[in-house]
């Protein structure tokens, strides 16, 4: 399977009143399509640096950044609008969902991104939706929804535009269990389909549905 995202000595620093702090030391790694990666570590050990500079969120101070063999770390701020926007799926602990959406224009918002006519967006948005088991609560309102369903939300968003590539930050962080599996039910599902995954976290259960397991600590991965 082809690899669709690369890191490559991939560095990060902070200036801080102390001097510069070095939270990325040199991070080498690749995911193929359809591998379902989890990225562990203890607090502090530089995982969502990792994931922003990786979805494009953020710029490395030096490496290589490849989505879909494409080198990104040099690119100009276009192409990396361009290229979160239609290869880059993201799902964060938080869920992000705009609170003043309904929950089927949550979904179609990657798509009215990529200039999808609004009808054909809402019709995909209806999809997946049905897909991740939501399908009755199209046109409810954010906060009527559980943190379960919230982050169904999310992941339904994070696909909706068919992506190379999911990143994950502790998806399940703020779910209970029966939630939080049926989370990563979902992102397995992706995986199955093609989809390569990236997700920090901290959670057992999540380790068991990953095909590989990544480790970090002090800004450099394990092995
Ligand atoms: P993790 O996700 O593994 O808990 P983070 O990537 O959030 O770790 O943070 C790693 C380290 O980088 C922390 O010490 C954090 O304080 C520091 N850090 C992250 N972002 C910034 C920033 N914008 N400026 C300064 N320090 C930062
Ligand atoms: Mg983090």
């Amino acid at each position: 399977m082809q690899v669709v995202l690369a890191a490559h000595k991939v560095t990060k620093s902070f200036e801080s009143s102390g001097g510069v702090v070095s939270v990325l030391r040199g991070v080498d790694l690749e995911i193929r399509q359809g591998e379902f990666v989890a990225l562990v570590g203890p607090s502090g050990c530089g995982k969502s640096t990792l994931l922003n500079i990786v979805g494009l969120a953020e710029r490395s101070t030096s490496g290589e950044v490849f989505v879909g063999g494409t080198p990104i770390h040099a690119a100009s701020e276009q192409v990396l609008r361009t290229t979160r926007r239609q290869k880059l799926g993201y799902v964060f602990q938080q869920f992000n969902i705009l609170s003043t959406l309904t929950v089927r224009e949550n979904v179609m918002v990657p798509l009215i991104l990529n200039e999808m006519p609004v009808s054909r967006a809402a019709e995909e948005a209806d999809h997946v939706l049905h897909r991740v088991g939501l399908a009755h609560r199209s046109d409810a309102m954010p906060y009527s929804l559980s943190g379960g369903e919230m982050q169904r939300v999310a992941i339904a968003r994070a696909v909706v535009h068919k992506p190379l590539v999911i990143l994950a930050d502790e998806p399940t962080g703020s779910l209970d269990s029966a939630a939080g599996e049926a989370v990563l039910m979902l992102l397995s599902e992706q995986a199955a389909s093609g989809v390569a995954l990236l997700m920090a976290t901290h959670s057992e259960a999540a380790l068991k549905r990953c095909s590989r397991v990544v480790r970090m600590m002090d800004g450099a991965l394990e092995g």
